[in-house]
């Protein structure tokens, strides 16, 4: 993460096109500058200093998803992930924009105390009805904000943080020790998935760590233009850690897992932390990668509804995840799996990118919504958290009976069911 773009990552296109069919931005506009293709010109462009830092192109960077659809399809491995990162952290330095967005994602997500003082204030605000007052008044006084307000999802009871003990010791075979990341959003407004993450885990023989002094993961701000602070945050997480002596670490939110996995390039020029980082980021799994990869309990209990898999951009194009999960999904599902139609395409959430871009977001949610609704699936199984919320509020907008869950809760749900737990 430097200010500067590097030429090295610039000059791999050979601008052969191929990624253009799988971006979502570029099937939105058709306009070459939305494109991967388009927006590596543009960066190549700035960096010469042939054209300056434009509205026009600080619009095209941010209206990137970051899907990183484009590498995945891409056959000359252009880092596509790390040149959009590196504009956007270039743009942030020669702008030097002061938003809400930045002061949130730079003061609040990243103080845990700050970020559940203010969730636990939503969470007394929705269980009110105040919120359904103002609900009704924004959707006389703004449709759009109406629908922005809409779609934040419930907050969580309790925090796993706070309620799960550190140790969880498995109840009958002992195959080793795994630290769990609670997560900033995860444990927000999905509490339940590290609980069930927990519960799976130690079904499965793995003695579960959670630290408490663990911190945020530092994707958010890597992906919107901040090359400092996810530096500080990935340094915490390997002391943090590196002290719980676990084997793994598992992941249940792919932009999280896929921004661990990292940490290694990310302290690379950090003397003290540089192998450390590496060391940790070769123990980081995706908790459905995890499963497969050293073997998991089968339910013997099926979901007896139809089900479909969609695949979180940050674990099937970031982490190249994508048969394990998959794997899970279709032994639980057995004969009622569905296939997901362009499940690899992004649903939308992107981070925060439905709340900063919201009406590019619904389009995409739109097309997810379409694919879903042929499926005929009535559950939608899903690794990150962000996809999760986006999908559920799409299908409550458009009034589906559909539940939206995380691989882990519906494993969790079918040990019980088999008597398991
Ligand atoms: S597929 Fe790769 S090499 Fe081809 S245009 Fe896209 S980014 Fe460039
Ligand atoms: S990251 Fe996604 S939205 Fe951005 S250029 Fe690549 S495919 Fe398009």
């Amino acid at each position: 993460m430097t200010n500067r773009i590097s030429d090295d990552l610039l000059t791999q296109c050979m601008h052969c096109g191929l990624c253009l069919s799988v971006c979502p931005t570029y099937a939105l506009t058709g306009d070459e500058k939305s494109s991967p293709r388009g927006r590596i010109r543009l960066m190549k462009s700035v960096m010469e200093s042939r054209i300056p830092v434009t509205d026009a192109f600080v619009n095209e960077m941010d209206f990137c998803l970051d899907c990183q659809a484009c590498e995945t399809a891409c056959p000359a491995g252009v880092k596509y992930g790390e040149l959009v990162e590196s504009a956007r952290i270039f743009v942030e330095s020669s702008r030097k924009r002061t938003s809400l967005k930045v002061f949130i994602l730079r003061k609040v997500v990243v103080r845990r105390r700050v970020l559940n003082f203010i969730a636990g204030i939503a969470r007394v605000y929705q269980s009110s009805r105040v919120d359904r007052l103002v609900l009704r008044l924004l959707n006389i006084a703004s449709k759009n904000l109406y629908n922005k307000a809409r779609q934040l999802p419930k907050v969580s009871e309790s925090f796993s943080i706070n309620t799960l003990p550190e140790v969880i010791e498995p109840k009958d075979e002992w195959r080793g020790t795994v630290a769990v990341l609670t997560g900033c959003v995860m444990d927000v407004f999905f509490a339940d998935i590290n609980k069930d993450t927990v519960d799976v885990l130690v079904e499965n023989g793995w003695r579960v760590v959670i630290p408490k002094d663990q911190v945020c993961c530092g994707s958010l701000n890597a992906h919107n233009g901040d090359g400092i602070t996810p530096k500080g945050l990935a340094r915490k997480n390997v002391d943090v850690f590196e002290r719980t002596a676990a084997e793994y670490y598992v992941i249940n939110s792919a932009g999280c897992g896929a921004f661990m996995k990292q940490y290694g390039d990310v302290l690379a020029n950090d003397r003290g932390y540089s192998e450390r980082a590496r060391a940790f980021s070769a123990k980081v799994r995706d908790f459905s990668e995890f499963l497969v990869q050293t073997g998991y309990k089968k339910p013997g209990a099926h979901t007896c509804k139809p089900t479909a898999y969609h695949e979180a951009c940050h674990l099937v194009h970031a982490q190249k995840v994508s048969s394990e999960p998959s794997e899970i999904v279709r032994d639980v599902a057995d004969k009622d799996y569905r296939t997901l139609n362009e499940a690899t395409w992004c649903c939308g959430s992107a981070g925060i990118y439905n709340v900063v871009r919201y009406d590019d977001a619904v389009k995409l949610l739109n097309r997810k919504m379409v694919n879903i609704k042929n499926s005929g699936a009535e559950i939608v199984v899903t690794g990150n958290p962000g996809c999760l919320a986006q999908i559920a509020s799409g299908a409550k907008k458009e009034g589906l009976d559909i539940e939206v869950v995380h691989p882990a809760t519906l494993l969790s749900r079918l040990y019980k069911a088999n008597g398991s737990q």
